[in-house]
């Protein structure tokens, strides 16, 4: 298999001059013409490393036309060659993860490990869209009627998109254009704006295994790309994956406009442990699950819901823990936690712990006294206790390294907490008991729930997705769902016709 030559070049560390990231439309880079661009900083250094082109109106428009030009092609490919094709993209993809997983540290800023983790999960994905043929398999009635078979069939919707946010910048998209192509549709992805090169040494990849031009496509930018996307006549589907205002606005625009829509919105993850639990495990659960990647992950641990009497032990296992944890560059291998991904969202996060301070919480750790030095966007993490329902703190998506500890006398009202909280993305309970862990997972409002698991992210041949305000529309995204949610099902029935048995009979056809 020849080799990817583009990309790695840009991952540098150091910046002489912020590199240019232009979009990928019809197997090619293509320069922006806006004049209008966004800085990429490299968040350890703090310093900017990038600029990417924001396009307009008509680059979108361009992107469209190449992937709609490339659909007949695609989807009258047979399954066999998508499906050979799909198991090249992941041999590719396998091979250069560690390129990847560079620019996920450079522009994201999370430590190599977890940015391998990440191109991990994504790979998982794009395995079982191997499995295409399988997946789309209809069903067969043979005499439904007297001669008369009935089938069913799935077939892509046309020129899908994805919008995808700053968090995961491989594996998020990996979700959406993986199930698409795999089930026949081309692709424009619009990647976060904020880490935009690993779209783009993807999308090298992809040409590398065969993709035909146009059946991938990139283009980069904010509101002016994303509306352009949601009003275009010739986009069927939009996968989008971000905050929940913004999944809200998806949703109801690209709906609007006669579009399929699925919106992944926000989180507030809870982590309930009863009073059996095992401290220590409980403990060693929540650091990880609150602090990996910085807190920059939609299925974090944001809020540990204490019940009875095991709160003042949890909280001290925690805070014993904290000094130990490891911040500084992704780059260093000795390094558990980097920088957050810019400078005004770590200043936003931090002001959580002011605020918790000022609204009554315990701050038993605070991030802003244990930040490396240097420029990077830095925080160390922090630790609020006695937190209420109606601090800022809880309240809110802080999306950092902030934890929040909230009493509750009891399962029913730990329980009746979670299932107050607007969003319903994932869930966790500790305990040793079965039969409350089985009476959990029966009352709680959450789309994924783990059982002594703190990050239940489905394996991929399930689906991801939330609840309430943690998603807009139908369809999860990944495994099963995201096939019915790339497809419209059609149904045939069929008869070949004997003239002998030929009549004319304006009844409403009924089987006989
Ligand atoms: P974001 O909503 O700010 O941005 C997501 C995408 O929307 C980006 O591509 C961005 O360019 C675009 N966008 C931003 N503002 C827009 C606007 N006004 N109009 C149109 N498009 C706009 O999200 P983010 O900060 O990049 O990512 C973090 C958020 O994503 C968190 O809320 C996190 O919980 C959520 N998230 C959810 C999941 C999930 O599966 N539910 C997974 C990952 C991240």
């Amino acid at each position: 298999m020849s080799e990817v030559i583009h990309a790695p070049e840009l991952a540098h560390e150091e910046a002489d001059e912020p590199k240019r990231i232009s979009h990928w439309i019809g197997g090619q880079v293509v320069a922006g013409t806006s004049g209008r661009s966004g800085p990429v900083y490299n968040p350890a250094r703090g310093e900017q490393t990038g600029a990417v082109d924001f396009a307009t109106p008509e680059e979108v428009d361009a992107a469209v036309q190449a992937a709609k030009a490339a659909f007949p092609g695609w989807r009258a490919l047979s399954l066999s060659r998508r499906s050979e094709l799909l198991f090249r993209i992941r041999e590719l993809v396998h091979t250069h993860r560690e390129d990847i997983a560079r620019f996920l540290t450079l522009e994201h800023g999370k430590v190599l490990s977890d940015a391998l983790g990440e191109v991990a999960r994504g790979l998982e994905v794009i395995e079982h869209a191997c499995g295409i043929p399988t997946l789309l398999q209809g069903r067969f009635s043979e005499q439904a009627s007297t001669g008369i078979d009935v089938y069913s069939i799935r077939q892509p919707l046309g020129v899908c998109a994805g919008i995808t946010p700053f968090n995961f910048p491989a594996m998020v998209p990996m979700w959406m254009w993986a199930p698409a192509l795999a089930c026949g549709n081309t692709f424009v992805l619009k990647p976060s704006e904020k880490d935009p090169s690993a779209s783009m040494y993807v999308a090298e990849l992809l040409q590398e295994a065969g993709v035909p031009d146009g059946v991938f496509n990139v283009v980069h930018g904010d509101k002016v790309a994303v509306d352009a996307i949601l009003e275009h006549p010739d986009i069927a589907g939009v996968s989008f994956v971000g905050s929940t205002p913004i999944a809200r606005y998806i949703y109801e625009t690209g709906a609007k406009n006669g579009k399929r829509v699925q919106a992944l919105g926000g989180a507030k993850n809870h982590m309930v442990v009863l009073p059996d639990a095992d401290v220590d495990m409980a403990a060693d659960a929540a650091v990880s699950a609150a602090y990996g990647s910085a807190g920059e992950r939609c299925m974090a641990v944001s809020v540990v819901v204490a019940v009875g009497d095991i709160g003042d032990r949890l909280v001290a296992a925690i805070e014993e823990r904290l000094p130990k944890l490891k911040i500084g560059s992704g780059l260093d291998p000795a390094s558990e936690m980097g920088p957050l991904v810019t400078r005004e969202h770590r200043d936003k996060v931090a002001s959580y712990i002011a605020s918790g301070a000022d609204q009554g919480a315990t701050v038993v750790a605070d991030g802003r006294e244990t930040a490396p030095d240097g420029d990077g966007f830095f925080l160390g993490v922090s630790l609020l206790d006695n937190v209420t329902t109606e601090m800022d703190a809880y309240r809110d998506e802080i999306f950092g390294p902030v934890l929040s500890v909230v009493r509750a006398a009891s399962y029913d009202e730990a329980i009746g907490l979670v299932n107050d909280n607007p969003y319903g993305n994932g869930v966790a309970l500790f305990t040793r008991d079965g039969g409350v862990a089985r009476q959990f997972q029966f009352d709680v409002s959450a789309g994924m729930v783990g059982i002594n698991v703190p990050i239940p992210v489905p394996v991929a041949y399930y689906s991801f997705g939330g609840w309430k305000a943690s998603l807009f529309g139908d369809s999860h995204a990944y495994g099963p769902e995201s096939i019915h949610f790339y497809t419209r099902g059609k149904v045939v029935t069929s008869r070949w016709p004997d003239p002998a048995t030929s009549k004319v009979d304006l009844g409403f056809p009924q089987t006989r």
